[in-house]
């Protein structure tokens, strides 16, 4: 048995109600049976997953598998100079607010299906009370607001039903902003900053105590958010540009400015966002992850990291495998000197903190 299994893992991304409400429509059953993907409630379980961010995300038509494997860049071991995606086209909201709809209807029947072992929390008390009654505590996220219009009434209404967390966007541009695109190498400096509704919509965020994500934005857009966001800083599932200089990731500016609010960034697990070639190779180990958490401790201090493992939107490094391969990854981290209570504030406590500060209740 791996010897981090007793320490509790909160997780800032996943994208599972992608696959049972969108990819396999009406599977939610599998969440409960085992299921062919990241996270299930047995690997979970099995993994030491306390809770962690559901993302509600509206995938882009068209995005074709040829375009999707080279987001993270070939597996490898070929040779690659670099790559350009090309930036996903913008979503309809109607086909947004659908997504959004089968989503978060799918987490709120996993919540019934579950007979108390899952739970949505809408508030730091309630996620406590989950952890500490083994209940897997779950958090309804929005990646992309493209669901919302300028008066931000679909805002109000998400948020009486559970919604705490929001990326302006995903890697396209919408009505609120622009994200980055998946080039290798990259700046994440591509395109202008929010627009007016962008702003209005962080301001609204801070005013409601919905959580502001970072994840995808570009660093114009980060800097808006940075200057006008009364919250912590946050970015959910990115890691550190210096060891992969990915558009996802976030340069040693952008972390200081993430540690000096006070807020932190969860480290992205997907192997393509990892490695200083960028490649998605099968041989990346869960010591990759562990690198960009010693990165980010190192440059704003261990209070401003966790883990944020876009689990079942990515590719993770094979070593893990899923969710229940957690445990490894707590002892890549003691292995590179990240233990005790450190490694508790990595593993949930720092999310916990950020939370509460940003949800003020
Ligand atoms: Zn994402």
């Amino acid at each position: 048995m791996a010897k981090s299994k007793a320490v509790p893992v909160f997780d800032g991304h996943n994208d599972t109600l992608l696959h049972l409400a969108i990819k396999s429509p009406g599977s939610e059953e599998s969440f409960f049976s085992g299921r062919d993907g990241h996270i299930d409630l047995p690997k979970a379980r099995a993994g030491g997953l306390a809770g962690g961010f559901f993302a509600m995300f509206a995938p882009t038509p068209g995005w074709t598998k040829e375009i999707r494997w080279r987001k993270t860049g070939p597996e490898g071991p070929q040779e690659s100079a670099g790559w350009d995606v090309p930036l996903a086209a913008p979503v309809h909201q109607q086909k947004a607010i659908n997504n959004v709809l089968a989503m978060m209807g799918a987490l709120f029947r996993l919540e019934r299906m579950s007979e108390g072992k899952l739970e949505v929390v809408r508030t730091v008390k309630e996620l406590r009370s989950a952890m500490d009654r083994g209940v897997l505590a779950a958090v309804a996220h929005m990646e992309g607001a493209e669901a919302l219009t300028k008066d931000l009434n679909g805002l109000e209404v998400l948020y009486q039903a559970g919604l705490r967390s929001l990326g302006i966007v995903w890697s396209r541009p919408n009505f609120f902003g622009h994200g980055v695109p998946f080039n290798f190498p990259d700046s994440p400096d591509i395109g202008p900053g929010l627009t007016d509704a962008g702003k209005d919509l962080v301001r609204a965020c801070n005013e409601m105590g919905i959580l502001v994500d970072l994840s995808h934005l570009n660093e114009k857009g980060f800097w808006d958010v940075a200057s006008l966001s009364k919250a912590p800083l946050v970015a959910t599932h990115s890691g550190a540009h210096a060891l992969c200089p990915s558009p996802r990731n976030l340069t040693d500016d952008q972390l200081k400015a993430i540690g000096e609010s006070g807020g932190m960034v969860g480290v992205n697990f997907g192997r393509g966002f990892l490695r200083k070639d960028g490649m998605a190779d099968k041989r990346t180990t869960v010591r990759e992850i562990a690198r960009h958490v010693v990165h980010i401790v190192e440059k704003i201090g261990v209070d401003h990291v966790g883990l944020g493992s876009d689990f079942d939107g990515t590719q993770v490094p094979q070593d893990m495998k899923d969710v229940a391969g957690l445990p490894k990854l707590l002892d890549a981290l003691q292995e590179l000197g990240v233990k005790g209570k450190d490694l508790r504030k990595v593993a949930y406590r720092n999310w916990i903190r950020v939370l509460k500060a940003t949800w003020k209740k």
